[in-house]
């Protein structure tokens, strides 16, 4: 243990995600050692990050307005709808360029033993969305473990009396990892060999 505000800077570290104890104290004593200026610019933009960024009000994508990027380009095909985790996964898959229609983002997976469920997700959302008949096909793109599983799922009984095309990425990703592990290729050949969903 270390004195007052050391030990405060290595316990806010350890509480993010992938740093363990001995990581944090790395990472600080980095800091501690670091020049003044790197360091504030670290502060200034954590706090920037904060204050600026938004989550878009119809896909809850991260963005710098009310509406992502993505949502306010007229160039996207609003019949397809890619549905998937988190953020990360919009860029995985933009990343792929075989993707050009519009996605939504649930905020995470349904995973019973951390107390999500369907509920804490952006499923309401997702079927407010699909009610005007825009949406022709929903795609979607969870992650290759169990809970994407379960996700992917519930929205397939979910959608089902809606009458859209629901699909689901091809095999051939890693099983068990998260969307965003995969390769460019991977996942490019995964969202052009979709499947109806069962
Ligand atoms: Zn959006």
């Amino acid at each position: 243990m270390y004195e007052g505000v050391v030990q405060d800077l290595i316990d806010e570290l350890g509480r993010l995600p992938g740093v363990g104890p001995k990581s944090a104290q790395r990472i600080a004593f980095h800091l501690l050692q670091a020049d003044p200026a790197d360091v504030r610019r670290l502060a200034e933009v954590l706090i920037e990050v904060k204050d600026k960024v938004k989550f878009c009000t119809i896909c809850f994508n991260v963005a710098e307005d009310d509406q992502c990027r993505i949502c306010r380009d007229a160039r996207r095909d609003p019949s397809v709808l890619c549905v998937v985790e988190e953020y990360k996964d919009v860029v995985a898959i933009e990343r792929t360029r075989e993707f050009r229609g519009r996605y939504h983002v649930l905020g995470g997976a349904i995973s019973p033993i951390d107390g999500i469920g369907p509920e804490q997700l952006h499923i309401r959302e997702l079927l407010t969305r699909l009610g005007d008949g825009t949406v022709t096909e929903v795609i979607l793109a969870t992650d290759p473990n169990l809970e994407g599983e379960a996700t992917a799922t519930y929205l397939t009984r979910m959608l089902g009396p809606l009458g859209l095309r629901v699909t689901r990425l091809a095999s051939g990703l890693p099983v068990g990892g998260d969307l965003e592990y995969a390769d460019e290729v991977t996942l490019g050949r995964a969202f052009v060999g979709r499947q109806a969903a069962t």
